[in-house]
């Protein structure tokens, strides 16, 4: 008997941390499958910008507001399971496209006209202008 529950425990864990190990992210598998699912229904949603961080998401069902200060949705599906909403996701891929276009910032400021850039010296070697 003893036998037995240890053999059954041993695949158990094993089963676990087999599927563990294959997943591609932090999110449990039910959470995993919601967002998929939201993710779908989230680019048939039209988005009207109502405020900085407030918007107004429409699909063909469903007119809702989504605030992103207050982490918050009118449907109350992110409010209740703490998982975005398709509305919420909408709003959020919008805010990531934005912030992609504009993109990393440079490293150099672009000179002023007439202003004239200064060479740095390389702590090396000391010569100017060579610096990787
Ligand atoms: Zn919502």
């Amino acid at each position: 008997m003893a036998e037995f529950i240890r053999d059954l425990l041993q695949r158990w864990f094993y089963n676990r941390r087999t599927n563990a190990h294959e997943m591609s992210t932090y999110l449990t598998t039910f959470a995993d499958e919601h967002i998929k699912d939201r993710t779908k229904t989230a680019h048939r949603c039209e988005i009207h910008p109502i405020h900085f961080n407030t918007f107004k998401v429409d699909n063909k069902w469903k007119e809702t507001t989504v605030d992103l200060d207050k982490r918050s949705c009118s449907c109350r599906q992110w409010d209740l399971d703490e998982l975005l909403c398709s509305y919420a996701m909408a709003v959020a891929s919008i805010a990531m496209e934005e912030t992609n276009l504009l993109g990393r910032p440079k490293k150099l400021r672009i000179p002023s006209v007439g202003e004239k850039r200064k060479l740095q010296s390389c702590s090396k070697c000391g010569k100017k202008d060579t610096i990787k």
